[in-house]
């Protein structure tokens, strides 16, 4: 029996690795499954998988988490540090699907134990992808990218050289504003863009998407976890979102990987690896699809690909910067304090700011030092008027 935690088990990745695995109970023991503010779905959760702990984030809902699971032997705890804790508990597989840099530290615990670290959190590649990797490295830890673009990539990857890949394409569905006239994007509000025209996401990643800063992240992840130079990754818009990355090589071959936008897929991918098992979700029948489109993804109309390039070429700490910046222009675009063009001022004018400061092209020693970037920037983000 694999005995597995899944970190943001109460999220849309963590609810359909459940889905997974509710599948297949007899195959999994649950070691920890933790959460954030819906205690309501962890309880849910916890009664119906039985984990060795649940954890919620905030200590201040510990006592409806404890009463939710009052007579089942099961540990209930809070706080940040009790997330690292259970991810120090054994475990062969791992899901990292916290949102946002609260992500990383479960996600070197992960590695730091030797487990699998199926990784949907992308925050952990873009702030620690070097240190993540080596730490990874060092304690005999395998990392799956669960992100779809990046699983399509590792697929297509297999048996592969990385020194023959001459580019990656990275395809974007253009989000809920793709087709909106640019004059318009100054006042597209939290609401309109928290919808997605063919993923079901959690809602930050949803935004992220209407603005491309999550087309952004990905494009520092596939730097950072396949090692390959930033200007051989490029990104297309493809409205069908059904082709996820192509890997070009050098002998003028491409590997597309085609499938359903279901997260299913990559998570059941992850899930079962290095074999590949019958999975039941959506099959596609090409003849009612007709036809894949794609265009340019002008960076003009989306500024946060332009930035992801600049913080690529840069390396070091910017990744960790990027982030900071880019979560607190989105929690002050989603509380209204700035429009939805100002996100990419927020993020390009902190970045200008740290230009001037230059302490960041070192390379990170541990978490410490990106928490310490990640906290400065947030500061910087917080209070910069654009
Ligand atoms: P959701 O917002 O749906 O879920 C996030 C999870 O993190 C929830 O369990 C939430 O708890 C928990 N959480 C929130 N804040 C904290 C915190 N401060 N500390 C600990 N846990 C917290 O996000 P998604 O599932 O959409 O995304 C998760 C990660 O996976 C992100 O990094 C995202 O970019 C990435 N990803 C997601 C994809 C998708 O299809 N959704 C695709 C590819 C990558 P609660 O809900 O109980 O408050």
């Amino acid at each position: 029996m694999r005995r597995i935690s899944i970190f943001g088990a109460t999220g849309s990745i963590g609810q359909n690795t459940l889905d997974l695995v509710r599948r297949d109970k007899k195959s999994y023991k649950i070691v920890a499954l933790t959460g954030g503010r819906n205690i309501a779905q962890l309880v849910r959760d916890a009664r119906e998988f039985h984990p060795d702990v649940v954890v919620t984030a905030f200590p201040e809902l510990l006592p409806a988490l404890k009463e939710g699971v009052s007579g089942l032997k099961i540990e209930a705890a809070a706080g940040g540090l009790a997330i690292c804790e259970a991810a120090d508990r054994p475990a062969d597989w791992i899901m990292s699907a916290i949102v946002g840099i609260a992500g990383l530290a479960p996600s070197l615990n992960a590695v730091r134990q030797g487990a699998t670290l199926a990784l949907a959190n992308k925050e952990s590649l873009v702030t620690a992808g070097p240190l993540l990797l080596a730490q990874a490295a060092e304690h005999g830890a395998v990392v799956l990218p669960v992100d779809s673009e990046h699983s399509a990539v590792f697929q297509a990857l297999l048996g592969e050289d990385i020194a023959s890949v001459e580019r990656i394409i990275i395809t974007a569905s253009g989000g809920a504003f793709r087709d909106w006239p640019q004059a318009d994007l100054a006042h597209a509000t939290p609401a309109q863009a928290q919808t997605h025209p063919n993923w079901l996401m959690g809602r930050r990643i949803t935004i992220d998407s209407a603005s491309m800063f999550n087309k952004a992240m990905e494009l520092i992840e596939t730097k950072e976890f396949f090692c390959i130079d930033e200007a051989k990754i490029e990104t297309i818009i493809h409205p069908e979102s059904l082709i996820h990355a192509i890997v070009g090589f050098n002998d003028g071959g491409m590997m597309a990987h085609v499938g359903a936008p279901d997260m299913r897929h990559a998570i059941g991918f992850a899930l079962n690896h290095p074999k590949r098992q019958h999975l039941d979700v959506a099959r596609l029948d090409f003849t009612t699809i007709g036809q894949f489109r794609f265009f340019a993804a002008d960076e003009a109309r989306y500024p946060a690909l332009r930035l992801a390039r600049e913080v690529m070429c840069k390396g070091h700490l910017w990744g960790a910067a990027f982030n900071a910046a880019k979560e607190v222009a989105l929690d002050r675009f989603i509380v209204s304090d700035i429009g939805f063009l100002d996100m990419a001022q927020v993020v390009e004018a902190v970045l200008r700011e740290l230009d001037h400061v230059g302490d960041l092209n070192t390379v990170s020693r541990d978490l410490q030092d990106i928490l310490q970037v990640d906290q400065a920037t947030r500061e910087l983000a917080r209070t910069l008027d654009v």
